[in-house]
């Protein structure tokens, strides 16, 4: 982990776009509460040293002149000193796709930061292959396979406390985002960008994340055969992923607080893999991945 993380500090990546989960997810999401997000301000990672652009403030107070009244010969021609400009960065821009390397974990994607649509990760595995039918519920889900083991063992302490979670959604190709998203902007135009996901937007696309689904979520809602709602926050699998998860690596990717940040709605259920070291930091520091990553924002790139 320290060298992935390491590794990724050491390179600064540019891609990256939010998730939205959307594929069958309910309509029916409650108004969220209007908690102010975090100020990035307020969570500076202590960790992992953040990128700082130094040298790149403008100096741009404007010079206060006193006019001289009508009684008084101006004696001084106030002389307005020019902000120092600072040096641009000539830094080049490239395509995105080049500054992502494969085994990247902390990848940025959100509404603004996208992926190339020829990205695909290379080391994906079949879930239904390593996991129990009552947990993957048969749907072929696919997930990288490096976060195969933290997940097989998660899933097991999580039975082995009584519970019963279910694994909804992996991996999903920038071709299968296009058609969740084609869907979604057909039936709910208005409410399309924050419920799903623009092709190339989704954390999906970089198959280290994904959506869990509890047995008691039908009775909370009280729709039967629903999947996805807000309502996952309360039952014993969320609860327990909210606690817990980031001993496994997985962190949430749009907590409540983050809807301003990130552009999606609060989704309980959608856990994206980076890595023990990463996932508990930004828990114990109460940090969410989107902050962190915007905090050491990387330069920009062509997608
Ligand atoms: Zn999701």
């Amino acid at each position: 982990m320290k060298k992935h993380l390491t590794l990724w500090l050491g390179t600064i990546l540019g891609l990256f776009l939010l998730t939205g989960c959307g594929l069958n997810t309910a309509a029916s999401l409650p108004p969220l509460p209007t908690a102010a997000p975090t100020g990035l301000a307020t969570a500076v990672p202590t960790l992992p040293p953040p990128t700082v652009n130094d040298g790149t403030a403008v100096a741009n107070a404007t010079p206060v002149v006193q006019l001289p009244t009508a009684t008084e010969e101006p004696t001084v021609t106030p002389t307005i000193t020019p902000s120092p400009s600072p040096t641009p960065t000539a830094t080049p821009i490239g395509p995105c796709d080049a500054r992502m390397p494969q085994d990247d974990l902390f990848t940025i994607v959100t509404q603004t930061y996208g992926l190339s649509r020829d990205y695909a990760p290379q080391d994906l595995v079949l879930l239904t292959d390593y996991l129990p039918v009552d947990v993957t519920l048969g749907y072929p889900t696919e997930l990288r396979q490096v976060a195969l083991a933290p997940l097989i063992q998660m899933i097991a302490d999580m039975q082995n406390a009584g519970l019963q979670p279910w694994i909804l959604s992996g991996y999903r190709s920038y071709s299968a985002q296009a058609i969740s998203w084609e869907k979604w902007n057909r039936e709910e135009p208005e409410r399309a960008a924050i419920l799903s996901a623009r092709p190339g937007h989704s954390e999906h696309q970089l198959g280290t994340t994904l959506d869990f689904g509890s047995p008691e979520l039908a009775g909370i809602v009280g729709i039967e055969d629903i999947e996805f709602h807000t309502y996952f926050y309360q039952t014993s699998e969320g609860i327990w992923l909210a606690e817990n998860a980031h001993r496994y690596g997985f962190t949430l990717s749009y907590p409540r607080s983050a809807q301003e940040l990130t552009g999606f709605f609060y989704e309980p259920w959608h856990y994206r893999y980076v890595g023990e070291e990463m996932a508990t930091f930004l828990h114990e520091s109460g940090t969410y991945l989107t902050e962190y990553q915007l905090i050491n924002q990387p330069e920009p790139c062509i997608p």
